[in-house]
């Protein structure tokens, strides 16, 4: 049975990776330090195979017995976490990866790293291909993630060159469902909310700002492809059906079957003005594509979002 570590397990994605990798056969070793993620969004697991594990990556890690792969997606990630966490995210990219990346090495361990669509900034190509480098403001307040990204993905590469350390880097884009924070500031939790409540949507700037939205099932297949091929280079994985917020906020609304209206907001800085992947290689190398369209997952992640509000 392979035995695997997720960092941020208690998350968002490193919840539903860790259902994924129980279903497959995997034994779940999942860390969190639950600054963002919650005991909520794993508290279903009743599986001796799986193990939670409270403590912040960025200190040394121990863990006894073997490791096959490790998955480390640990970091505050909206960009209302860039200003609550910046030091957090810093670190978790930095000193966290560092520690998860020895851990790999002394326990000859396959090594994922959530990497993000952010680290091609606001782009100046689009689609965003892996072979770009991105533009990104160091100093600018998306700049604690962005850079605690690209060198975490430096630091990566680095044990690979030096260590032989085997390797993936996945680089997410903006995804949805069940179990996003329902006050994590995005634009998705954002407008169901709001949609739910009868309050108008905010839609920052003029909303011609675009995203492709990807369902959390797809990502999820995504990586553990990526986790079980051969391929070392860093690989995009999301939709590619772009769209502008506004548009967003009125399927919200209509699939919502909500009265509310749209009201304009500042738009915040460094906001990307466009994003969208390029797919080829995560079609060449893996195989993917992404299946669930945007209303099917959008439909989906309202009623988880009734029932949860229903319950608290
Ligand atoms: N956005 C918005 N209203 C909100 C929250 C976000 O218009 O209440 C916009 C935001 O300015 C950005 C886009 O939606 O252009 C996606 O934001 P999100 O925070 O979901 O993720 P990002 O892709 O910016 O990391």
């Amino acid at each position: 049975m392979p035995r695997t570590l997720v960092t941020g397990g208690a998350g968002f994605l490193g919840s539903h990776l860790c259902d994924r990798l129980l279903a497959e056969g995997h034994e779940v070793i999942c860390i969190d330090n639950l600054i963002t993620g919650s005991i909520e969004n794993i508290d279903h697991i009743r599986d001796p195979r799986f193990l939670f594990i409270e403590q912040d990556v960025t200190n040394y890690i121990y863990v006894q017995g073997k490791l096959d792969y490790i998955l480390h997606f640990a970091s505050p990630a909206s960009p209302k976490d860039f200003e609550n966490f910046p030091i957090q995210i810093l670190k978790v990219g930095s000193l966290g990866t560092h520690k998860t990346l020895g851990l790999a090495r002394e326990k000859g361990a396959t090594y994922l790293l959530a990497s993000t669509s952010e680290v091609y900034g606001d782009p100046l190509i689009h689609p965003q291909p892996e072979s770009y480098w991105g533009n990104v403001n160091p100093i600018g307040v998306r700049g604690v993630y962005d850079e605690a990204k690209r060198f975490a993905e430096a630091m990566t590469m680095a044990y690979h060159r030096s260590h032989g350390i085997d390797i993936r880097i996945v680089r997410i884009f903006n995804t949805f469902g069940p179990r996003m924070r329902l006050d994590d500031g995005r634009a998705v939790p954002n407008f169901v909310r709001q949609a739910l409540a009868g309050e108008p949507l905010t839609v920052y700037g003029d909303g011609s700002q675009t995203r492709c939205l990807t369902y959390v099932d797809d990502l999820v297949e995504g990586i553990f492809r990526l986790l079980v091929s051969d391929c070392q280079e860093p690989v995009n994985l999301g939709s590619d059906h772009e769209m502008t917020m506004r548009d967003l906020a009125e399927l919200v609304v209509r699939l919502a079957g909500s009265a509310s209206v749209i009201r304009g907001e500042n738009l915040p800085p460094d906001d990307p003005k466009m994003r969208r992947p390029d797919l080829a290689r995560a079609r060449e190398r893996l195989g993917w594509a992404p299946q669930v369209p945007v209303e099917e997952g959008m439909a989906r992640t309202i009623q988880w979002f009734r029932e949860r509000s229903a319950r608290s």
